[in-house]
């Protein structure tokens, strides 16, 4: 029984590496049949962030990764948030703690500096609160049991930490990267219950995972020095025998390939690091601020993914358009690779180009009308289709077909200037004035119909279609290249073709 589970923390907008997390999960739980769950983990109050689970429903919504159960569905194991889950992860605290896996630290903040002060003047490279330095520390293995119970029922604040063994490999199976192997000495004591009776995220990640029968942890290589700890936790905790099988997912570098890919990347290298707008405070000044969304730059869902699913995964042919149900088909963790992925953002550009193609014309009209419509200017729907229709194919992203298309609302006011130079003279101006008036008063034929008067006429002056053909453009557009010629010519109407050649003849 496939279970797994996105588990994002609510600490700010969703980072693109987390959707490419979100996504190998969906696609694994969709190609086995599984179910996909959504957990949010909000342990760490302190770094909670007001509207970021929102975000985060709403990026998963958009991009068509579909929750079975968890937060904003709901589900047998509710509720899927971890602050709505506090009473029941003491338990366990307590039942690793009755079972010598785990102890009381009653140490100050002070206490805990002065350690790590003593241990940096001796230039111990690492200073943890560890099996070695724990025998300094006021914990519930170092003081007498009488004097622990006095602090206990004295109030005195205290965390949970989890007993490392001193000399032990521990190993476990990663499904990308095979056997890890970690000496214990590597992982500290780490704390698993805080003060204020909040599990941390370790103890509150393997309690749900277990509660949840979740059987696959995929997820960011940054987890990956955690999973000793959690392997540890699960055999304490006597889980190991359904312990999830692990995958720990390639990391996303920056374009250059000097370094993962961070959150503050975005605005710097020039596109967005998030999948959706997030409207947020500088940490510093309070102003507030916007960090660009791949939805709002004009990106589609579909590119979006199919772009990141090929970032750390490849189906092993040479086919790089698919679906999000031709992925489902095509996915296998253990074609994700080990290394990391480089973020090419003009291959995400590639695959927008090719799925605003694949768009019906009626999907893409509102976009132009949109525009229009803030310009003042309007357009028939019809017109709209039409006209999206020949430029889709010359756009990368829908706000551009204003830019684009331009001319089929306004004249132009100048021409490009090194056709001018080539191709423009007095034989070719007359050959576009007959053009013009042939046109004049015709119905708006076809574009076959357009072309067929432009030979003739062209023909009849002497001359050849060749030699007018890019004058016509020019005075038509103002541009030196555009879509289809006469398919532009009929979507701006004979009457208003005839008009600009006499302005531009004259
Ligand atoms: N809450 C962790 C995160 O924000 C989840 C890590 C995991 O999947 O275990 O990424």
């Amino acid at each position: 029984n496939v279970r797994v589970r996105f588990a994002p923390s609510p600490t700010g907008p969703l980072h693109i590496g987390g959707v490419r997390t979100a996504l190998y999960n969906y696609l694994l739980a969709r190609k086995l049949g599984g179910t996909m769950i959504l957990r949010i983990e909000d342990t760490d109050q302190n770094r909670f962030v007001p509207g970021a689970e929102q975000y985060i429903l709403e990026a998963l919504a958009w991009c068509g990764i579909v929750i079975d159960e968890g937060v904003g569905v709901g589900g047998p194991h509710a509720p899927y948030k971890q602050s709505e889950r506090k009473p029941m992860y003491r338990q366990y605290a307590d039942q690793l703690i009755a079972d010598g896996f785990a102890y009381y630290a009653f140490d100050t903040p002070e206490e805990l500096d002065a350690m790590r002060a003593r241990l940096q003047a001796a230039k111990v490279p690492n200073p943890q609160y560890n099996s070695i330095t724990r025998a300094q520390m006021r914990n519930s293995l170092t003081l007498p049991e009488d004097e622990t119970q006095a602090l206990l029922d004295a109030g005195t604040a205290y965390v949970i930490r989890l007993k490392v063994p001193r000399k032990e490999e521990i190993r476990f199976q990663d499904m990308i990267r095979g056997w890890v192997v970690v000496h214990s000495s590597a992982v500290d004591d780490k704390v698993l219950m805080k003060s204020d009776g909040m599990p941390t995220y370790h103890l509150a990640n393997i309690v749900d995972d277990h509660l949840m029968d979740i059987s696959h942890v995929i997820r960011g290589e940054e987890w990956l020095p955690s999973a000793p700890l959690h392997v540890l936790l699960y055999r304490y905790l006597g889980w190991e025998s359904t312990m999830p099988q692990f995958a720990h997912l390639p990391l996303l570098l920056k374009p250059d390939g000097t370094g993962k890919l961070s959150k503050r990347d975005g605005d710097r290298l020039g596109f967005p690091v998030f999948p959706l707008e997030w409207h947020g405070t500088d940490a510093e000044t309070g102003e507030p601020t916007v960090s660009r969304g791949y939805r709002e730059d004009g990106y589609l869902p579909e590119a979006l993914v199919n772009f990141l699913a090929f970032l750390g995964w490849n189906p092993g042919t040479a086919q790089e358009i698919f679906s999000m149900d031709e992925l489902i088909e095509a996915f296998a963790i253990d074609r994700v690779s080990k290394s990391p992925a480089k973020f090419d953002v003009a291959k995400a550009k590639w695959y927008n180009e090719h799925y605003l193609r694949a768009q019906p014309n009626a999907e893409l009209a509102p976009y132009l009308l949109e525009a229009l419509a803030a310009h003042g200017l309007s357009c028939t729907p019809e017109k709209a289709e039409q006209i999206v229709g020949v430029m889709k194919e010359r756009v990368s992203f829908p706000q551009d077909f204003w830019q684009e298309a331009k001319y089929f609302f306004d004249a132009p006011m100048e021409y490009d200037p090194a056709v001018v130079a080539k191709k423009w003279n007095p034989q070719v101006a007359d050959a576009l004035a007959a053009y013009a008036d042939a046109l004049s008063g015709a119905p708006t034929a076809s574009a076959e119909g357009l072309k067929n008067l432009f030979t003739q006429t062209v023909e009849a002056q002497g001359l050849k279609p060749g030699q007018v053909l890019q004058a016509l453009r020019v005075a038509v557009t103002g541009a030196a290249a555009g879509p289809d010629l006469f398919e532009t010519l009929v979507i701006l109407g004979t009457d208003e073709v005839a008009g600009r050649l006499r302005t531009a003849v004259e």
